[in-house]
């Protein structure tokens, strides 16, 4: 049993740290009011999450995506349907010719966009020319160094001075379109996931879906998933779910890893279906809806890149593909 005057002691600290960490002390302050008999129970530790909330609100958000596959694909098309901008205004488009020699550039776009106050700057690399000129050899060498590129500078500004403005380009995930009218993945397709798949996150994607009927789409799945798995290409893995989730985002995470490869469909185009205008594609035979779930994965690669996995691509980037890099750098200057 501790002496009265050293108990008196510790309840007054206890008070003191309660009222200097409570968020309430400024409002006190100017009202010095009494505490309510609740909230005399806490420290005031349980806010903390809604401080980090508003600081990073206040900071904004970033996030770099890279989009990479042969041309016509339906690259530009299809991220301009998932962020519902134009980003390729001034894209221009070569002849045969010129692509007969061609090296793969690599383009940036970047733009603000603005949701119910949240900013996020979103960045676009794209990488024109790949596996366009006829001897496709090493032609993923520029991608996997410019990757290397913004990793080194990213290294430099952290062991630099000023550290509290870093801009931070990394490249969080890579979206890697494969042809839909192959029998799987092409030579190129895993030459180029095994330079990059320790680098970045690939998020495999099948193009142009709307060319495969529903039964092609699912053997055509399986057949990459199939050479994914056999030649130990390691594409970007979908966090467990917690246990403590709800049935329902439970279910929609199961139905998220059995979809993929995701197949997915662009349009830049609204067209009337059923009494609705709808982002979608017009045939002659009828019309193939973007964002109906029925037709494509449109909307589960949407959901997964923006409201789902963002944060996740984030955190795999640095935690682990950056970290792989920073550790051979200090092995080698050491
Ligand atoms: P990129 O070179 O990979 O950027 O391809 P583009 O986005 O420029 O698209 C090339 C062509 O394919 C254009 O004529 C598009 O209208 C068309 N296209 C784009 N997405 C799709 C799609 O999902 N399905 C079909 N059938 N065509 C598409």
């Amino acid at each position: 049993v501790l002496p009265a005057a050293v108990m008196d002691s510790i309840i007054i600290q206890e008070r003191l740290v309660e009222r200097l960490l409570s968020p309430r002390t400024q409002a006190q302050r100017s009202h010095p009011a009494r505490l309510k008999d609740h909230e005399k129970q806490y420290v005031g530790f349980a806010t903390l999450p809604n401080q980090v909330h508003r600081k990073s609100v206040k900071k904004g958000f970033d996030f770099t995506l890279m989009v990479a596959g042969e041309s016509g694909l339906g690259k530009s098309t299809l991220v301009n349907s998932l962020f519902l901008t134009d980003l390729y205004k001034d894209r221009k488009l070569l002849n045969a010719e010129e692509r007969i020699n061609q090296t793969v550039e690599i383009v940036k776009h970047t733009v603000d966009i603005e949701e119910k106050g949240v900013k996020l700057k979103l960045t676009i690399v794209d990488t024109p020319g790949f596996g366009d000129a006829v001897n496709n050899t090493e032609c993923w060498k520029p991608i996997t160094d410019y990757i290397d590129q913004q990793f080194e500078q990213y290294f430099r500004d952290e062991s630099g001075l000023n550290r509290k403005n870093i801009q931070d380009n990394r490249v969080h995930c890579c979206l890697y379109f494969i042809s839909p009218f192959g029998h799987g993945l092409r030579p190129v397709d895993v030459e180029f996931m095994k330079a990059l798949h320790e680098k970045v996150n690939i998020v495999p994607l099948i193009a142009k879906a709307d060319c495969l009927i529903p039964s092609e789409i699912r053997k055509l799945k399986e057949r990459i998933r199939e050479e994914i798995e056999k030649f130990g290409i390691k594409v970007y893995q979908f966090p467990e779910c917690d246990s403590d989730e709800d049935e329902e985002f439970k279910q929609q995470d199961r139905e998220l890893k059995e979809s993929a490869p995701f197949a997915v469909i662009g349009s830049n185009t609204v067209v009337e279906a059923k009494g609705q205008r709808v982002r979608g594609r017009l045939y002659p035979w009828g019309i193939v809806e973007v964002e109906n779930q029925a037709h494509c994965d449109f909307v589960k690669l949407r959901n997964m890149l923006i409201r789902t996995h963002m944060h996740d691509l984030k955190d795999v980037t640095c935690d682990v593909h950056y970290e792989n890099y920073r550790a051979q750098c200090i092995q080698q200057m050491t």
